[in-house]
């Protein structure tokens, strides 16, 4: 299944606070980016020693991102900058990911 997952970094990097991208394996695609790696701006981030969170995904593929990033700011979709204003009914994250640790800092 694709999904639409997005990525707060701890430290803004210029403009980046954020990543946004879908994959069809999302623990698989988030051990590449620990790793630095699938992503540019992940690797960049990676190597300027900031960390960084899942804090979001939706259902949905490559049209999805799209349509995601067309909404404009990132941080407006992001929960840990933006905290919905009604209690969120929506998925933070997939179930069996929560506790992992892709989830939170650290590299150990
Ligand atoms: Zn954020």
């Amino acid at each position: 299944m694709e999904t639409v997952y997005l990525l707060h970094f701890e430290r803004r990097y210029k403009h980046a606070g954020h990543y946004l991208g879908s994959t069809s394996d999302l623990v698989a695609r988030l051990a590449q980016h620990r790793a630095g790696q699938g992503a540019r701006l992940l690797a960049v981030i990676q190597a300027a020693g900031i960390d960084w969170h899942l804090v979001r995904t939706w259902p949905g593929g490559r049209q999805r991102e799209r349509q995601l990033k067309a909404r404009g700011g990132r941080a407006r979709l992001c929960p840990l900058c933006h905290p919905p204003q009604r209690r969120w009914s929506g998925q933070l994250w997939p179930e069996g990911l929560a506790g992992t640790s892709f989830l939170s800092g650290g590299s150990q």
